[in-house]
């Protein structure tokens, strides 16, 4: 059922039952805290109305004439003399009862309401005594007189707890009226602004579901401007689409290349086998069609290779290990055997700096070296050179200065330099920026075994060692390719 609800409904009513949590709380500890100072009010009112009214009472031994033409003040026999009940006396003020008694529980002067019920209490000098009668607590606080004549004599004030009843319950109604009211703006208030916030949720899973129905991965999450939680998460949302786009389209571009490449040589399959198929052809005729159709099929085989080389290092580069190896050792192996070629009449020399170290892939590098050195055969002149170098330069020695003669002391700070140069067809300066790209090739005539994915491959190893791939190249003189790398 829970499970059901919305977010903003689960945080309301969670909202909602803490508060009206609290709020009771609040009301009971309110109350009871008003009910404890009210009583304390009581009492303490009782004993300063009782010990007001101790000096109102005054022995007289006998009555002087002055005192017996007042009659404002009230005049009792006791014992020999006269008590003299001045007319201050408060016997009855807020509900509070003060009566003159003798220690027998005599009542000489004033009120006391519940004087059956007290005629059994002991008098206790200056403290509050409790006492129910009808099940309604009294206070009472008697105090015994000290003056010459009235020893005998005690003031006993009384008054019931039920006095303080009338703020309590005026307390009691502000508070259920208040408290309801304040419960009521807060959940509201909370309700909008659950409402205002999760509203960008709600946004991004309606853009999420609409991507998804429509498969348009160029939609994105618009929930205006703000810096808070959801903002950064409908970014991160964006930023996610648009990568999802683009590989999207890389992959859409991929096949869309691929199948271009492939269709040239199966269409050249399909077209030889037709050609040989419509009449009976001699032995060399049939010989001459299966050579076409097998190197059609060799070279289909080679940029399917390719592709796959390729596309595992594109998207999944961490399918690739990495060592620490002997980049100086690989190049001369790799430009030893590659020399054996000799195509075209090309020398093939090599430069290597000794003992350079890198961290990376040997398979991938080896793939990358073999790949320039192919180029430069194919796109070589005739009878001309392919020079690989291999060169470390430590960071404090400028590039221009530094001498391949004199070993740097350590090969960890500074750069290597992996070239190989040619003197061959050169590239012309328009195509220099695509000659990386997949499937791009700029002499087709030359290109021969070639498929366009040979530079789009070096410069992919390059970037998996975090180097890079540079060239210089002059039409008719020839290239320069430079692999950068920095340890
Ligand atoms: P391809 O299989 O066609 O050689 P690459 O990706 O290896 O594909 O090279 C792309 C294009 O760059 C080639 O078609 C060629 O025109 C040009 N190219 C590459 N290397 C050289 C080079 N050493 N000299 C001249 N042109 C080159």
């Amino acid at each position: 059922m829970l499970k059901k609800l919305s977010i903003r409904m689960k945080i309301t009513l969670w909202f909602s039952a803490v508060l009206i949590a609290v709020v009771a709380l609040t009301y009971f500890v309110i109350l009871s805290v008003s009910r404890q100072t009210i009583q304390k009010t009581i009492r303490d009112n009782l004993i300063t109305t009782v010990e007001n009214n101790v000096d109102e009472i005054e022995y007289y031994g006998s009555l002087s004439s002055d005192a017996a033409g007042n009659d404002i003040d009230y005049y009792m026999r006791y014992g020999s003399g006269y008590i003299e009940i001045d007319d201050d006396f408060l016997d009855k003020v807020n509900d509070i009862c003060t009566s003159l008694c003798q220690s027998d529980g005599t009542l000489l002067y004033g009120e006391n309401p519940i004087i059956r019920e007290t005629a059994g209490l002991d008098f206790q000098n200056s403290e509050v005594q409790r006492i129910t009668v009808n099940g309604t607590l009294y206070y009472v606080f008697d105090r015994k007189l000290e003056s010459e004549g009235l020893e005998d004599l005690w003031l006993r004030g009384i008054v019931s707890e039920t006095q303080g009843e009338t703020e309590l319950s005026a307390i009691s109604r502000t508070s259920l009226i208040l408290q309801p009211l304040l419960v009521l703006l807060a959940i509201t208030g909370g309700w909008l602004i659950a409402r205002r916030t999760l509203n960008p949720i709600r946004q991004i899973a309606d853009t999420a579901a609409s991507i998804r129905q429509g498969d348009d991965l160029k939609r994105r999450i618009e929930i205006g401007e703000g810096n808070d939680e959801l903002h950064r998460l409908a970014e991160q949302f964006n930023e996610m689409f648009t990568r999802l786009d683009d590989s999207f389209q890389a992959e859409q571009q991929f096949v869309s290349d691929a199948s271009h490449e492939l269709r040239t040589p199966v269409s050249v399959i399909n077209a030889q086998c037709e050609l040989t198929l419509e009449e009976p052809r001699t032995p060399d005729e049939y010989e001459e069609a299966l050579t076409v159709i097998w190197r059609q099929g060799r070279k289909m085989s080679r940029m399917i290779r390719d592709m796959l080389d390729y596309t595992r290092l594109e998207l999944q580069p961490e399918r690739y290990g990495k060592e620490d190896f002997d980049l100086s050792t690989l190049v001369e192996s790799v430009c030893y055997d590659m020399a054996l070629i000799q195509e075209n009449a090309i020398t093939l020399t090599c430069e290597t700096e000794k003992d350079i170290r890198i961290h990376g892939n040997r398979e991938l590098m080896t793939c990358l070296l073999t790949n320039l050195i192919s180029n430069a055969y194919r796109y070589g002149s005739t009878g001309g050179f392919i020079k690989v170098c291999l060169r470390f330069i430590p960071l404090s020695v400028p590039e221009n200065d530094a001498d391949s003669s004199s070993p740097p002391v350590s090969k960890k700070n500074g750069t290597i330099i992996l070239s190989v140069q040619d003197n061959g067809i050169g590239i012309a300066e328009q195509d220099l920026p695509n000659i990386f790209r997949r499937f791009y090739q700029a002499d087709t005539s030359r290109s021969g075994k070639g498929n366009g994915l040979g530079l789009a491959m070096v410069k992919e190893i390059a970037a998996f060692h975090g180097g890079e791939i540079t060239v210089e190249s002059t039409p008719g003189e020839g290239s320069i390719f430079s692999l950068v790398l920095r340890p």
